[in-house]
């Protein structure tokens, strides 16, 4: 899987609709962000599982949580949840949700020389992986030496940076057009 940092790295994307609650209090703003934090992450609870079973953490690692299907049902208890912190529609949260948690599982059959993930659990248990990886990937089940985890950090900085310049881009793009649209109707 990736490190955090890729995961992480798209919390960008989410930036403009926490500005878009501009009336929101602190308290608004702050759960909202640790909620696309946690929903970019929680496919990963699977580590738990493992522990809980005294195996390896690595054990149940990139199975079930990682499905489509699992990122449907956490989005609606994200939605119910979030209806009740965000002035937000419940639609719009449960998208919110959907978009982070499959980002997450989409990431993880990314990476190179991986075990893939469940990605069509219950329907099949077969694992996804794409045969064009972007990421190395953490390694640390397989014991790599520390230089390889240092690439691994170097390259998924980068491609933060890269997720940044696009969330960059595209917003300086929509305020040319909405400057554009407002000359036009002056
Ligand atoms: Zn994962």
């Amino acid at each position: 899987m990736p490190s955090p940092i890729a995961h992480f790295s798209l919390i960008i994307f989410f930036r403009p609709n926490v500005r878009h609650g501009g009336g929101w209090t602190g308290w608004r703003r702050a759960t909202f962000v640790l909620g696309i934090v946690f929903a970019l992450m929680a496919p990963d609870i699977d580590v738990l599982f493992g522990l809980l079973a005294g195996e390896c953490v690595g054990m149940f690692h990139n199975g079930f949580t990682h499905s489509l299907f699992c990122a449907i049902i956490f989005a609606a208890i994200f939605a119910i949840v979030g209806r009740m912190l965000w002035p937000l529609a419940w639609v719009t949260i449960f998208r919110y949700a959907m978009c982070a948690y499959c980002s997450h599982v989409i990431m993880d059959a990314l990476v190179w020389n991986s075990r893939g993930v469940q990605m069509f659990w219950p329907l099949t248990g077969v694992r996804v992986v794409s045969p064009i990886p972007i990421f190395l990937g953490v390694r640390h089940s397989v014991g790599a030496p520390v230089w390889v985890h240092l690439v691994t950090a170097g390259t998924e900085l980068l491609f933060a940076v890269a997720v940044w310049l696009v969330c960059r881009m595209v917003r300086d793009r929509s305020r040319a057009c909405s400057a554009g649209a407002a000359n036009g109707e002056n």
